[in-house]
């Protein structure tokens, strides 16, 4: 369970800086404009719901339903993950430079509290 299992992908690998850039091109040409921000927060809420839904079902207590059989759990975290995008393009948020500071931050703070928490061994 906790291993890194990336299956083998077609998809050419792309930075978090090109994504952010492929979702912006996106929405200003297919999507025409974004949604404000007040809207891509609903809408990420939204995304994260559908996620947790299929995640209970899947992996948790909840039964899974025949509605949620065909639901692919990658899908649900790539639409979780554009709106954060689109979120963090229109608030001029770079999620590159974001998530480096944040797992330097983490590093620093916890360097030895979850190798020291009991619960974990
Ligand atoms: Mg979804």
């Amino acid at each position: 369970m906790s291993k890194l299992n990336l299956p083998n992908s077609e998809a050419p690998d792309v930075t978090i800086r090109e994504a952010q850039s492929q979702v912006h091109e996106w929405i200003t040409t297919v999507g025409v404009r974004y949604f404000n921000e007040l809207t891509n927060l609903a809408i990420l809420t939204e995304e994260v719901g559908e996620l947790a839904r299929l995640v209970a079902r899947r992996f948790g207590e909840q039964s899974e339903k025949p509605s949620d059989a065909g639901r692919d759990l990658g899908d649900e975290m790539a639409d979780v993950l554009w709106v954060l995008m689109a979120l963090a393009n229109q608030t001029g948020v770079d999620l590159t430079q974001a998530l480096a500071d944040n797992v330097a931050k983490k590093t620093a703070r916890d360097q030895n509290r979850h190798r020291n928490n009991p619960k974990l061994t």
